[in-house]
């Protein structure tokens, strides 16, 4: 038998408040964390935003257009190599939108 001071209950419910206490300091900790990076983030981003050139691809606009289609949104494909079977297809580049996402700014209008 193990004689333990201060009775079989009293260690056990003081480690698990302390569990409790240091698990949640932990989620605290990586929620705050997370939330503080978080805003940080926004922050440079904004910062970036304000002094960073706007992009000279597709002037600041974050799109450009696109060029598979050039603004038809429509191609013309055609499934075999004989010219005379074509048929227009929505554009798989833009779907459609007639405009793609900048690539030199990854649609953001700065670099
Ligand atoms: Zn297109
Ligand atoms: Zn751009």
């Amino acid at each position: 038998m193990v004689d333990r001071p201060g009775g079989p209950r009293g260690p056990l419910p003081l480690v698990t408040t302390a569990g409790a206490v240091i698990v949640g300091g932990i989620l605290a900790v990586s929620f705050v964390s997370s939330a503080f990076l978080g805003a940080f983030r926004s922050l440079s981003e904004a910062n970036r935003k304000m002094t960073a050139p706007p992009c000279r691809i597709c002037k600041g606009r974050g799109f450009t257009e696109c060029r598979l289609c050039k603004r038809s949104s429509v191609i013309h494909w055609s499934p075999l190599l004989d010219p005379v079977v074509k048929k227009p297809c929505l554009c798989p580049t833009c779907d459609g939108n007639k405009v793609q996402r900048c690539l030199n700014c990854v649609g953001k209008g700065y670099v």
